[in-house]
C-alpha cells in the first residue's frame, strides 16, 4: 500500500481525553476514531490488526476442535427470561423493543443463543462433544467505558461454548481451551498468566482469567484488575477470588470491662484508633451496603478491608454498592438510633442482614460502634455484649504480606489486564433452559456446558500497552498491520523515489504486507509515523544508493544496519 493513498491521519498531540497509552497511541497513530462514549470506528490500520487477532484465535479454535459460526447480534427477551438473566442483568444490558413492541437485547454475550441452538440440534450424546465458537461485536452498557479499546461498550469478542455429557468430559474440554488460549496469546506477542477468578454473572464454579500483567510500569493504570500471586507456588487469583491465610495481628483489644464511652469525631478507624490508642485490629468494623436492594450490614476487623465481590456473591447477589448517607440515616431511624456513619454498629439493627468476616471472629475485649454518634463500646466481646453474627464467611480482601493458602509462602500483587477467560458453566444454562440429551443409558440430562471468552479489540490494545515506547506502537511481528515500511528521504530525488519502488514492488511480489512512504512530506515527518505507526521493520532508501546501501532498522529495539538492497529484502523475507 502507498502511503499516499492509505487512509490515515496521524495526530501530533495526543487526544486529551485518554489516559492510558494505549488509547492515546492507538487514537494518534490513527488507528481508530471515536463515534460516541465507548464506541470507536476501527480505522484501515486497526482493521488489518483486528483481523490478524481473529485469524490467530480462529487458527488456534479449529486447530482445537472448535468450529466456527455466527448468532445474531439482536437476541429476543424470551430467552433471557428463560435463562433468568431479563430480572438480574442490570444496565450493563441494552434493552430496545422493536416496532411490535416486542422486548430485545443487544448481545452482551450469547449463553442463552447457544443453549436453544444445543437444545434444537444435539439430541444424543453421539453428538457429543462439541464446542461452538463465534467473532462478533458484542455491547455492553458499561457504567465506566474507558480506556479506550481496553473498556468500550461495543467491542468484538470471540466466544465459544462447549458441550458435554460429563463433568470429565468439561474438565477436558477446559483444559483444551486453556491450552489453545495460552497459544493464541503466545502468537500474539503477549505473555499471559492464568488466574484463578470470581464467576460472576455467568454462573458456574471453576473459571480462570487470562490476565496481561502490566504492573512493571509505575505510571501504569491500564491494569484493572489486581492479581495475587505466590511468590513459590502456582497459586495466583484475581483479588475479587483471591482466599489468603492471615497474617498475626493483635485481637485483643485489652480493655478489661465492657463500657461505653465518649469518642468524639472518630468517624474513620485510623481516628478511632488514634483516639483509643489501640491498633485497628482490636475494632470490628461495620460497613452498610445495599445488595440487589437490600441492605447488608458486614463486620470485619479494622485493619482489613471488604472485597465487594465475595461479599455480593455471600448474598448470591448482582449488584452491589456502599449504602448512601440518606439510606444510612433510613436504617437508623427504622431501628430507633440516629447515629451518622462511621459509629454503626450491628447491635438492635432491624431490617438488615447481618454478615461477618470471619476475621472477627477471634476479637477479644474489643471496640465496636453502638449506633450512637461520637459513642464506642469498649472490651466487647461476642455472646456477652454482642451477639456474633450467624453469617461468617471470607469477604475480606487479600492484602500484600498476607501468605499464600497453598503453601503459606507471602503473597504479592500486581495489575492485570483480562484479556480472556474459561468458565466450567456446568448445568445453569442448560437447566433453566431445559436443554438436554438423550445419554448412553437412554436417560434425558441437561448439557455440561463451559464458555470460553477472548478480547479481540482488548487483546490488540494490550499488545500496545506492553509493546511501545517514546516514540509509538511497536506492534509484535504476528499481528502488525504492515511488516515493513520502505521510506524515501526525498520523494523529489527521482532515484531514491525509484529504488524504494522497485524494493515495494519486489516485496509485494513475494506476498509481503509492505507499505511504501511515497508521501511528499519532510523526511523527519516521515520517519517519526513510522515509528508512531509501529511497523516492525524500515527500509529507508537514502544517498547512500549510490553505493547500493540502504537502512534497515527494526522497531522493536530502534537498531540500525546498512544493508545491501538486496540484503535488506532477503531478510524481510526471511522474517515473513
Ligand atoms: P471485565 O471483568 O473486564 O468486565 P468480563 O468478566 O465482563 O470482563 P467476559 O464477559 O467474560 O468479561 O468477556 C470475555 C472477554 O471479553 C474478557 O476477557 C475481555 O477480554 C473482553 N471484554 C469484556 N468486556 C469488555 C469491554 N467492555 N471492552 C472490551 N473488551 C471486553
Ligand atoms: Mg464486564
Amino acid at each position: 500500500m502507498r502511503m499516499s493513498q492509505l487512509f490515515v491521519q496521524t495526530l501530533r498531540e495526543f487526544p486529551s481525553d485518554a489516559e492510558v497509552i494505549s488509547h492515546k497511541l492507538l487514537v494518534r497513530a490513527g488507528y481508530i476514531r471515536k463515534l460516541a462514549n465507548g464506541i470507536y470506528n476501527y480505522l484501515p490500520l486497526m482493521w488489518r490488526v483486528i483481523k490478524k487477532v481473529e485469524n490467530i484465535v480462529r487458527e488456534e479454535m479449529d486447530r482445537a476442535g472448535a468450529q466456527e459460526l455466527l448468532m445474531p447480534f439482536v437476541q429476543p427477551s424470551e430467552l433471557w427470561q428463560e435463562s433468568g438473566r431479563w430480572e438480574v442483568y442490570g444496565k450493563e444490558l441494552m434493552r430496545l423493543k422493536d416496532r411490535h413492541s416486542r422486548e430485545m437485547c443487544l448481545g452482551p454475550t450469547h449463553e442463552e443463543v447457544i443453549t436453544s441452538i444445543a437444545r434444537e440440534g444435539i439430541r444424543s450424546y453421539k453428538q457429543l462433544p462439541v464446542n461452538l465458537y463465534q467473532i462478533q461485536s458484542k455491547f455492553r452498557d458499561e457504567i465506566r467505558p474507558r480506556f479506550g479499546l481496553l473498556r468500550g461498550r461495543e467491542f468484538i469478542m470471540k466466544d465459544a461454548y462447549s458441550f458435554d455429557a460429563s463433568q470429565e468430559g468439561l474438565e477436558k474440554s477446559y483444559k483444551i481451551m486453556w491450552e489453545a488460549y495460552t497459544r493464541i496469546f503466545e502468537r500474539c506477542g503477549l505473555e499471559t498468566k492464568a488466574v484463578q477468578s470470581d464467576s460472576g454473572a455467568i454462573g458456574g464454579s471453576i473459571s480462570h482469567e487470562f490476565m496481561v500483567l502490566v504492573n512493571d510500569k509505575a505510571e501504569n493504570n491500564a491494569g484493572e484488575n489486581d492479581v495475587f500471586y505466590c511468590s513459590k507456588c502456582d497459586y495466583s487469583a484475581n483479588s475479587n477470588h483471591a482466599v489468603s491465610v492471615l497474617n498475626s495481628a493483635e485481637t485483643n483489644g485489652k480493655f478489661e470491662k465492657a463500657q461505653i464511652i465518649d469518642t468524639p469525631d472518630t468517624g474513620s478507624i485510623d481516628e478511632l484508633a488514634k483516639f483509643l490508642k489501640v491498633p485497628s485490629s482490636v475494632i470490628c468494623k461495620s460497613l452498610v451496603y445495599v445488595i440487589d436492594g437490600k441492605y447488608v450490614v458486614a463486620l470485619i476487623r479494622g485493619d482489613r478491608t471488604i472485597e465487594e465481590t465475595k461479599l455480593m456473591n455471600a448474598f448470591a447477589g448482582n449488584e452491589i454498592r456502599i449504602a448512601r448517607n440518606d439510606e444510612i440515616e433510613e436504617i437508623m431511624s427504622a431501628s430507633g438510633f440516629s447515629a451518622i456513619p462511621g459509629f454503626i454498629g450491628p447491635k438492635g439493627l432491624k431490617n438488615v442482614e447481618i454478615i461477618a468476616d470471619e476475621t472477627v471472629r477471634e476479637l477479644k475485649n474489643f471496640v465496636i460502634g453502638i449506633n450512637q454518634t461520637d459513642k464506642h463500646l469498649i472490651g466487647a466481646n461476642w455472646g456477652i455484649d454482642v451477639e456474633l453474627p450467624k453469617k461468617i464467611t471470607d469477604i475480606r480482601l487479600v492484602q500484600e504480606g498476607d501468605k499464600c493458602p497453598c503453601c503459606n509462602s507471602d503473597l504479592k500483587v500486581t495489575k492485570g489486564i483480562e484479556v480472556g477467560n474459561i468458565f466450567q458453566l456446568g448445568t445453569k444454562y442448560s437447566k433453566a433452559m431445559n436443554a438436554t440429551f438423550t445419554d448412553k443409558d437412554g436417560q434425558e440430562r441437561p448439557f455440561i456446558m463451559g464458555c470460553y471468552g477472548i478480547g479481540i479489540t482488548r487483546t490488540a490494545a494490550a499488545a500496545v500497552e506492553r509493546h511501545h515506547d517514546e516514540y509509538g506502537i511497536i506492534w509484535p511481528v504476528s499481528i502488525a498491520p504492515y511488516l515493513v515500511t520502505v521510506v524515501p528521504v526525498s520523494d523529489i530525488d527521482e532515484e531514491q523515489m525509484n529504488v524504494a519502488t522497485s524494493i515495494y514492488n519486489k516485496l509485494l511480489e513475494k506476498g509481503i504486507e509492505v507499505l511504501l512512504d511515497d508521501r511528499s512530506e519532510r523526511a523527519g515527518v516521515k520517519l517519526k509515523d513510522a515509528d508512531l505507526i509501529g511497523i516492525p521493520y524500515r527500509i529507508t532508501v537514502g544517498k547512500l544508493i549510490k553505493d547500493n546501501l540502504v537502512e534497515f532498522k527494526i522497531r522493536a529495539n530502534n537498531e540500525t544496519q546498512t544493508l545491501t538492497i538486496d540484503e535488506a529484502i532477503e531478510k524481510i523475507c526471511n522474517i515473513s
